[in-house]
């Protein structure tokens, strides 16, 4: 078992594209760490880049504390698992799994062996002597993982591991995948773009755009308190409102840490803690629809007032939109709440939970 420490990392191609920014960061061992973000900011070039399949331009790679960043991919004690599995066609379930140990001369006993406890933890029994094409693909990602494992490495490496799954394989595999990992205790990074999917495997989450971490940090944090309006965009299966906002009042003083003020957006105000902007300062307001409640009754605080657009069915939740003096904002409700189109509603939000953040930059007024 061993942590990976990545410090100034850069990875450039040969076309000078820098797919890898200048990235720091510590995955500690047995965590279960994911890479987040949109297509083309970086996520598998740095995967590759502690793998030793594409090499550092700048900074260093440590896996258990040793420097490995000019060492051959094979001797850096990492197993990757790739996205379309790669496994040999015509070879059996057990060449397959046992492949690395060959290589490594392991005796033919010691192979039938791991064979067998790899395809016992991997729920492969009884399908050993089977080639690829005669499996599902479910069964060839649990396959390509066996290999992995068998190889005895370090961490382990996965690059979009569930992708190639259809949506209900896919949930089925994100269990086993999250219990296999607790139950090996192996220090696991994994790429995905699926916010859904970091959001629900992940012990912590890397969120990177253009090559640069963006946020780091529990799936929690990353939802509940996004660092830049980049991963609030990004992050929940909902989006989060991002609405331009006024501070109105910070309780007297000219800037104020720690204290609920009060900022007006769209269609009324909304109460909002622990931010530091003087009055009368533009920034963008972040609410979740998860956040924000249908007030019932007068309400003496801080709201918004507006008229119920449409509302969308999300199974036990509906996201309605709210026309709120033109600004469309969503807010989820139980479904035996949804109220109907045209509807005057308010709604209210806690004050912990409406976000400031700075109109320029898009980082949060923390
Ligand atoms: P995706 O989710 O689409 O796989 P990603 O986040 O994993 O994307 P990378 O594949 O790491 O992103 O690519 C990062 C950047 O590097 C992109 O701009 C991509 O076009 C570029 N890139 C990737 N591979 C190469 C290569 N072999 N040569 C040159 N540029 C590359």
């Amino acid at each position: 078992m061993a942590g990976i420490d990545i410090e100034g990392l850069a990875t450039v191609y040969p076309n000078g594209v820098r797919a890898v920014d200048g990235l720091d960061l510590h995955v500690a061992d047995g965590e279960f760490f994911a890479l987040l973000g949109p297509s083309g900011c970086g996520k598998t070039t740095l995967l590759r880049t502690i793998a030793g399949l594409e090499s550092a331009t700048e900074g260093k790679v440590r896996i258990d504390a040793v420097d490995v960043t000019r060492t051959e991919p094979g001797k850096r004690g990492v197993a990757m698992v790739f996205q379309d599995y790669a496994l040999f066609p015509h070879m059996s379930v057990s060449e397959n799994i046992t492949y690395p140990l060959k290589v490594r001369r392991v005796s033919a006993a010691t192979r039938a062996e791991t064979a067998e406890r790899t395809a016992g933890e991997l729920s492969l029994d009884g399908l050993l002597e089977r080639k690829p094409a005669q499996l599902s693909g479910g069964q060839q990602q649990r396959v390509a993982l066996a290999r992995a494992i068998a190889s005895r490495g370090k961490v382990l490496l996965l690059d979009e591991p569930l992708s190639n799954l259809d949506a209900r394989l896919r949930l089925e595999a994100r269990t086993f995948l999250k219990k296999l990992q607790r139950d090996l205790g192996i220090t696991t990074v994994f790429v995905t773009h699926d916010q859904a999917e970091a959001l629900a495997l992940a012990d912590r989450i890397a969120v990177m755009e253009a090559g640069k971490l963006r946020q780091l940090g529990s799936p929690r944090e990353v939802f509940a308190r996004p660092a830049n309006t980049f991963v609030a965009n990004f992050i929940g299966s909902t989006p989060m409102n991002l609405l331009p906002g006024t501070v109105s009042s910070t309780s007297g003083s000219e800037t104020y840490v720690d204290e609920v003020g009060v900022v007006s957006v769209a269609g009324g105000s909304l109460s909002a803690a622990t931010f530091s902007a003087p009055a009368g300062a533009e920034v963008t307001v972040g609410v979740r629809p998860e956040y924000l409640t249908l007030a019932s009754g007068d309400v003496t605080g801080p709201a918004l007032r507006g008229q119920v657009v449409v509302a969308e069915n999300l199974g036990t939740q509906s996201l309605v939109s709210v026309d709120c003096d033109g600004t469309l904002i969503g807010v989820t409700v139980p479904e035996e709440n949804e109220p109907e189109p045209g509807t005057t509603v308010v709604l209210t939000a806690p004050a912990s939970r409406v976000l400031l953040y700075d109109r320029e930059s898009g980082d949060l007024l923390a």
